[in-house]
């Protein structure tokens, strides 16, 4: 078995390297959360989910110019409401090879937390819920370890996006470092590829609700967030 799982991840790694590192193959799918009647956390000035299609936006544009061989896909491009089983679903039908997920979070529900809570965070999958209920009927031993190992390398990838992410969100975009942290977001868990989903700022904040809304501060979290992918995707290629 030991010999087995070693070969395996050995063909992975040479798998993964061709099928994500190939000149014009590379897919970003860009998530904006919320949409449509789905608001999101909502500020004095305007809701989660436009903030997210802004960004989202201002974020393909500048991949899409900076990275040569890059093509962006969005789950929404309007004010649509989409489900989370739609969004994975537009993310694997666009054979997405990183997904990036954008949101906004929110204190407002908690009295004294409101203009308190600030900062941005990246999220990444949850080792045991994805291994946990994942094995589908008819999977065999190999197969399921086969998934297993796959999990394991996006989610190593994740980290490390994840971590130039917040990186660059302090660095670039100015904001409070939350951290890198795991959580089981159904995009995350149910993505089959590198994916995080970050939490921009509080809605709930005042000052950060005027950063998020403003088109400076949404032009200033797209630049942070491209350089973090452009710095993930040259290591991805080797030339860092
Ligand atoms: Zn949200």
């Amino acid at each position: 078995m030991k010999v087995f799982l070693h070969r395996l991840r050995m063909w992975l790694a040479i798998c993964m390297a061709a099928t994500s590192v190939a000149a014009g193959a590379f897919t970003v799918v860009i998530d904006a959360g919320h949409g449509g009647r789905d608001s999101g956390a909502r500020g004095v000035r305007c809701s989660e989910k436009d903030v997210t299609l802004a960004v989202a936006k201002a974020l393909g544009t500048r991949i899409a110019r900076q990275c040569a061989g890059v093509s962006v896909c969005y789950t929404r491009v309007g004010d649509e409401y989409v489900d989370l089983d739609e969004r994975v679903r537009r993310a694997q039908a666009a054979r997405g090879d990183v997904l990036i997920s954008l949101h906004a979070n929110s204190m407002a529900h908690r009295v004294g937390l409101r203009d308190v809570a600030t900062g941005a965070a990246t999220y990444v999958m949850q080792p045991a819920t994805v291994a946990a209920g994942s094995r589908q009927a008819g999977q065999s031993d190999e197969e399921f370890a086969f998934f297993e190992l796959q999990q394991a390398e996006f989610r190593q990838q994740s980290i490390n996006f994840a971590t130039e992410i917040q990186r660059e969100l302090v660095a670039t975009a100015h904001r409070r470092d939350e951290g890198v942290h795991q959580a089981s977001f159904h995009v995350l868990q149910h993505a089959c590829m590198p994916a995080v989903l970050v939490e921009m700022d509080y809605m709930s904040h005042r000052q950060a609700e005027q950063f998020l809304s403003s088109q400076q501060g949404q032009a200033l979290l797209a630049q942070a967030l491209c350089r973090a992918f452009v710095k993930w995707y040259n290591f991805k290629l080797g030339k860092r």
